[in-house]
């Protein structure tokens, strides 16, 4: 049983937030911004932010050429640019939020690497550079085919390398800790531990449920709107299937000696990703060798998709070097049909925010911003 002064001092907000990954501690900063006297709470399930927010690979990036050319097929030209726009925009944010150093923010740049499937994709590169420039007022891609042999890459496989200087590195732990800091210091309340298991309304509150986890007992939490942020597990509030969880298998590699690059880098539309942390190699992805039991919200790993994340490291990436991983894991992913962010009101007391199809590092500062705009 609550006592009296729980129940007048711990239940009743202005606003809930329900996740404390980026979405929710953006969307946190954005209401004390906007009004700094409120009462902000975010439950987040885990002993700390559990979702995609402190799993990622920590690529500041907007998408690369190949990317780029599938989004244009999928959303149409202009679509893409407004969303490439708002993920740099996004970046930007994000850094002078926290502070670049708060972020371990690293301006390495990024490279795709073209296998022969993809050559064709090159006849575009101008085309798109035309494209970008009225968002970046410089050419974005640039060919360093020269490259390729210096990085140590297997040449008769990476038959391309394209670079875009405008990409840049995070450290994702680092990131976390700093946002939660700075939205703790202006007053919002985190609680962990607390997994919102339903959410109702009355005539003038918005409720969420959760399971006091020492009383054993139903705590409804309420407040005059509720923000959802719970990312890849939207579905296990709403009955409707809102997104597709996508799980991403990664790993990271003890020190490499003289490490021969530096930088974040992908293929394969972005399907495949790897960068260095210092003398380190993460590497990511795969998920499209096995897309439908990678639509998942499990942490589980799937070995055929290491196993190939590996055979392409020692074979392709690092061919002439002894490699060993360190530590594997996975995360979770949160994905819309077309691949554009949800953020929508469920109810007059409810929204949804959710956005981010694998880009949520760039993309959830701008999308918080939306957030926001829906409780006028
Ligand atoms: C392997 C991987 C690599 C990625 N690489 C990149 C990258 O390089 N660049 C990039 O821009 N983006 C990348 N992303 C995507 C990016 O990390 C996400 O888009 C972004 O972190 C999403 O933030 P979010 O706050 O919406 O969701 P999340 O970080 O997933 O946060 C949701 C939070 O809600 C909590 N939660 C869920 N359900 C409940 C509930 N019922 N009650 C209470 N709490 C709940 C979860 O525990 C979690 O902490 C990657 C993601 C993954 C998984």
């Amino acid at each position: 049983m609550l006592s009296f002064w729980e129940k007048n001092s711990f239940i009743d907000h202005d606003y809930i937030i329900i996740g404390s990954g980026l979405m929710g501690l953006h969307i946190a900063y954005e209401l004390i911004e906007k009004e700094p006297n409120a009462k902000v709470i975010v439950l987040e399930r885990g002993v700390f932010p559990s979702g995609a927010s402190t799993k990622n690979a920590g690529f500041a990036c907007f998408g690369s050429l190949t990317e780029i050319l599938s989004d244009f097929t999928l959303n149409g030209v202009e679509k893409t640019l407004e969303t490439i726009k708002e993920r740099y925009e996004g970046i930007e944010l994000l850094c002078q939020r926290l502070g670049k150093n708060n972020v371990g923010y690293e301006a390495n740049g990024g490279y795709e690497l073209i296998f022969e499937k993809d050559l064709h994709s090159l006849d575009k590169l101008e085309e798109v550079n035309k494209s970008l420039f009225p968002i970046f007022q410089q050419d974005v891609f640039e060919l360093v085919n020269e490259k390729i042999e210096q990085f140590g890459f297997d040449p008769d496989i990476v038959k391309a390398l394209i670079y875009n200087r405008f990409e840049g590195q995070i450290d994702s732990g680092k990131m976390m800790q700093s946002f939660l800091k700075l939205v703790s210091s202006k007053g919002v309340q985190i609680l962990t531990g607390c997994e919102v298991l339903a959410i109702h309304e009355t005539d003038s509150r918005a409720i969420a449920e959760v399971t006091h986890n020492v009383l054993k007992e139903r705590l409804c939490f309420s407040a005059k709107k509720i923000f959802v942020c719970t990312n890849a597990l939207l579905n296990m509030l709403y009955k409707e299937e809102i997104v597709k969880p996508g799980r991403g298998q990664i790993f990271v590699t003890k020190p490499i000696p003289n490490l021969p690059f530096k930088g974040v880098f992908h293929f394969d539309e972005g399907f495949y990703y790897f960068r260095n942390y210092e003398d380190r190699v993460i590497f990511g992805g795969g998920r499209n060798l096995d897309f439908i039991k990678e639509e998942s919200q499990e942490f589980e790993y799937n070995e055929m998709v290491l196993e190939n994340l590996k055979a392409i490291l020692t074979e392709v990436i690092l061919p002439h070097v002894h490699v060993e991983i360190e530590l594997q894991w996975t995360g979770i992913m949160g994905f819309t049909m077309d691949k554009n962010p949800i953020i929508k009101k469920q109810s007059d007391k409810v929204i949804v925010a959710m956005s981010c199809n694998g880009m949520g590092v760039a993309l959830t500062g701008i999308s918080a911003k939306k957030a926001l705009l829906l409780l006028d």
